[in-house]
């Protein structure tokens, strides 16, 4: 049977247009299914959502031929951690783990908006804009799914990248776990009197971290999470009163702060799908799961379930070979797992009662004094193997 194309995506998020890049640049035919408009070129002040993309991820994003713009793009060489009252300490730097830097901060928009564009470079792509899957079927060598935009497209497999609130999931009868940890995090972005650099921190409070992670130039994006209630108390603050806060609560490595950009807060959960594939289907990025965003690593997650993906429909013949999905299922599940109980962890240590947080304030203790578990931490969240030397 002829089918529209080898390779249907639904979400043209970061993961979706990261995975129809891979294998568009490979030759599959693929189709993109986005409920939104096609994503617009980055302009003006930096936008309030930031991710940091790690070694692994740049180099999948890379592999598809996408160009980030390098003038948004913020390398960074080190990460700080401690606590509040001072007990624990550590600080990763790349060189430790002979790498030039552990990856770049960038802003979501422009990622996608990067990959957006290399997708209009590639003849095998098509991009369905302002539509979404109303069904879809199996059928004897593919699946079948219905737009409701009136269009029914046929492909070998349907991949979801459709995000936390996946539809597609949905339609394939797939649960999710998930747990809300009745938190906020904060975004603020900043104007600072100092340029920012090549260091991104994060201080432990008993009521969660705050962190700073650098923008190019005088920007930076600072991070704030707090319980529901008290953060939505501090949303009600005007910009002089929330500075004045802000100068309170954050260590006073920034330098004055000049003004505050803009700001809005996101409620913190972590989701996991019972299954991340069905006959001609694979879920990927935050369609299967969702994690503590206080280590930076749903979008590297994301992208490295697009990176296993792409690598398994490239080797294979029949991108929807069951077996191969279950490959893939194998290998990313146990990853995605091993980091929601990682930030989990975290979360645990740093903010529950007393005796968990000085078990906490000892793990950094030990990371400090043991420089192989700490190459090892870093290796991990690097997306790189910590029991290989690179
Ligand atoms: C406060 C905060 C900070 C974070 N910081 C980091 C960080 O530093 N590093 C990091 O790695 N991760 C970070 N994350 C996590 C990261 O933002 C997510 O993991 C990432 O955005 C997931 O990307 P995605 O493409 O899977 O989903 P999304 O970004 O949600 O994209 C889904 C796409 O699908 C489209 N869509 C939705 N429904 C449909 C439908 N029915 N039909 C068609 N299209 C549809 C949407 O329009 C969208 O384009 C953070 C998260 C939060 C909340």
């Amino acid at each position: 049977m002829q089918h529209d194309h080898d390779i249907i995506i639904v979400g043209g998020g970061m993961v979706g247009a990261a995975l129809a890049a891979r294998v568009g640049h490979a030759g599959f035919s693929v189709g993109l299914v986005e409920h939104g408009d096609a994503p617009t070129p980055p302009s003006g002040d930096y936008d309030l959502r930031i991710s940091s993309l790690n070694a692994r991820s740049l180099a999948f994003v890379k592999a598809s031929g996408t160009t980030l713009p390098e003038e948004r793009c913020c390398p960074f060489r080190h990460i700080d951690v401690s606590n509040q009252d001072g007990t624990g300490h550590s600080l990763f730097s790349a060189q430790d783990s002979g790498m030039d830097d552990f990856g770049i901060f960038i802003e979501n928009r422009t990622l996608q908006y990067a990959l957006w564009q290399r997708l209009e470079q590639l003849p095998s792509v098509t991009c369905y804009t302002q539509c979404a899957p109303l069904s879809t079927i199996t059928s004897s060598t593919g699946r079948l799914l219905e737009l409701d935009n009136g269009k029914t497209l046929s492909a070998r497999l349907i991949v979801g990248a459709d995000g936390a609130q996946s539809t597609l999931r949905e339609l394939a009868g797939i649960n999710v776990s998930s747990h809300d940890y009745h938190q906020r995090a904060m975004i603020i972005n900043v104007e600072t009197e100092l340029p920012q650099q090549d260091v991104s921190w994060q201080v432990f409070t008993p009521t969660g971290p705050i962190a700073m992670l650098p923008l190019p130039g005088h920007r930076a994006s600072l991070v704030w999470y707090d319980t529901d209630k008290t953060t939505q108390a501090r949303e009600q603050l005007d910009d002089e009163a929330l500075k004045a806060a802000i100068e309170m609560a954050f260590p006073k490595r920034l330098g004055n702060l000049i003004r505050i950009v803009a700001r809005a807060s996101f409620p913190i959960k972590r989701q996991h799908a019972h299954r991340y594939i069905g006959k001609r289907l694979a879920l990927i990025g935050d369609a299967a799961h969702v994690v503590h965003p206080l280590a930076g690593q749903g979008l590297n997650i994301g992208l490295q379930d697009a990176d296993t993906l792409a690598e398994i429909i490239i080797q294979g013949r029949d991108p929807g070979d069951y077996v191969n999905l279950l490959r893939f299922e194998c290998q990313r599940r146990a990853a995605n797992q091993a980091m929601i109980a990682a930030t989990d962890s975290f979360h645990h240590l740093f903010t529950g009662a007393k005796p968990l947080r000085q078990l906490g304030d000892l793990s950094l203790q030990l990371a400090e004094r043991f420089p192989f578990a700490k190459r090892m931490m870093m290796q991990q969240a690097n997306g790189l193997n910590p029991f290989k030397f690179h």
